[in-house]
């Protein structure tokens, strides 16, 4: 296979945001690590209220997760409803559904506000079962979050479901029309250039090395060392995702960065394209090890899932291509002769708790936490805690959720136990 070893996304961004080349200022506001979703969602939303920010990015604008991802902009959370509620209680699940519908709405809101070419479009979500007893199980949760949330999804049984998908391998669907599509290094480029406008600053090639809080004359502020120098900020944002590096350890213990892969196909036949998504759904399957899967606007078939557990590297972007490519032939025969023209990796952003989190660590405001739901969940984040630096009441269901970090000495940051958990979910797909 001769697939570029491309994130196809980033051919599709004609200009790129970039950041400026000034010197840092001496102190600012509030300071932002991370130029992905939820940084540059933050910053946004701050300069828009005049407050000064400034956005630090090591690699580029949008470097991280958010330009490499599926673009699928889903309804809901990782975990199942009656777990949470059993962990969290019904009031604040029903707080949490309701700003996953939220936050579909804000990015919405914010490509038209902003008019940011990037192929937004509420399309829908549809999961597809990979044994009877999931399957089985989708009535009773859809039956579940109509009760608990007011929330409509639309049961497929296996006879309809070729009116969803061109594939024959599973044993029924579930649809949420509330879902939508977006091209993601559009949209996160034209976030950028959204948060320049409102008067953010965003500094690329900005490597954050360190973060000390001060105190001068009874006040706090943190001083922020870069690559490119040192500046002060009264506050501190980390939107540093699954990037989170040692030099905001506390942060760094409580992610797990895990490596996502992505194949995407040559361009389809309009006639190919149609059959095997006839509805323009975003994909995703009922494993634990899945596979998320969707037509590009241009009409590939982009193709991704947990092909190695890793982070992405050269070796393992490599070597997913194949595996994923033997995948997406299983769903859909019909492209056993399509060539793959780009393959590409990204690192998710997991807690150890599987939920998004956001509050204060060590005095310094922080988001993450979004698994396979932050193009929505980051953006509404950043948009949230940007308010309650602010000095808006906190009323975000994450913030008060405990957060837990690695259990019994696991550190993060150190990858030899994901292999261990990539077979933990094979084995369980296997038994449920
Ligand atoms: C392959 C893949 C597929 C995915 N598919 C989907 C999907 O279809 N739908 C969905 O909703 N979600 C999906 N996700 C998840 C989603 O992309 C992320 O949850 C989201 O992009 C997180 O945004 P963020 O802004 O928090 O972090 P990121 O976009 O990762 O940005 C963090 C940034 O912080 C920077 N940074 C880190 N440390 C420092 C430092 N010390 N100094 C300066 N800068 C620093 C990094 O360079 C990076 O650019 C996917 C992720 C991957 C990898």
């Amino acid at each position: 296979m001769n697939s570029k070893e491309t994130n196809y996304w980033l051919e599709t961004v004609p200009k790129p945001a970039q950041g400026t080349s000034d010197p840092l200022p001496e102190s600012v506001d509030v300071a932002v690590v991370g130029a992905g979703f939820c940084g540059l969602s933050a910053a946004r939303a701050l300069a828009q209220r005049g407050v000064p920010v400034a956005v630090l990015e090591a690699e580029t604008v949008g470097w991280g997760a958010s330009c490499r991802n599926g673009g699928m902009v889903l309804t809901g959370m990782k975990l199942p409803v009656p777990k949470l509620i059993a962990r969290y209680g019904r009031e604040t699940v029903q707080r949490m559904y309701a700003a996953s519908l939220e936050s579909i709405d804000l990015v919405e809101q914010i490509v038209k506000e902003e008019d940011i070419d990037c192929a937004f479009s509420r399309c829908g979500h549809l999961e597809v079962a990979c044994k009877q007893s999931h399957f089985a199980a989708y009535s009773a949760a859809a039956a579940r979050i109509q009760r608990e949330f007011n929330h409509e999804l639309r049961i497929v049984p296996k006879s309809e479901l070729r009116q969803e998908i061109g594939s024959d391998i599973y044993f029924g669907g579930m649809v949420d029309e509330t879902s939508a599509g977006v091209n993601p290094a559009q949209y996160v480029a034209g976030l950028a250039k959204a948060s320049q406008r409102a008067g953010a600053r965003l500094y690329d090639h900005t490597r954050v090395v360190d973060i000390k809080a001060e105190a001068k004359n009874g006040n706090h502020r943190f001083r922020v060392a870069t690559s490119r120098g040192s500046l002060v900020a009264k506050a501190v944002f980390l939107a540093s995702g699954a990037y989170t590096t040692s030099a905001t350890p506390a942060l760094r213990r409580k992610v797990i960065p895990i490596g996502s892969y992505i194949i995407a196909t040559e361009i389809l036949s309009l006639d190919l394209a149609r059959e095997l998504c006839p509805r323009n759904r975003m994909i995703y399957d009922s494993k634990h090890f899945l596979y998320y899967y969707r037509l590009t606007p241009d009409n590939r078939m982009l193709f991704g899932g947990r092909a190695a557990f890793f982070p992405e590297s050269e070796n393992t972007v490599r070597e997913s291509a194949e595996l994923l490519r033997q995948g997406m032939i299983c769903v859909y025969p019909q492209l056993r002769d399509t060539k793959v023209e780009f393959v590409w990796g990204g690192t998710l952003d997991f807690a150890f708790d599987v939920m998004p989190h956001s509050g204060k660590i060590d005095g310094m405001y922080f988001a993450l936490g979004f698994a396979g739901h932050g193009v929505a969940a980051a953006t509404w984040m950043g948009a949230k805690l940007a308010g309650v630096i602010c000095g808006d009441p906190d009323d975000n269901p994450f913030s008060e959720i405990p957060f837990p970090g690695a259990p019994i000495g696991l550190r993060s940051g150190q990858t030899w136990a994901l292999p261990l958990a990539g077979m933990y979910y094979r084995v369980l797909d296997y038994f449920t």
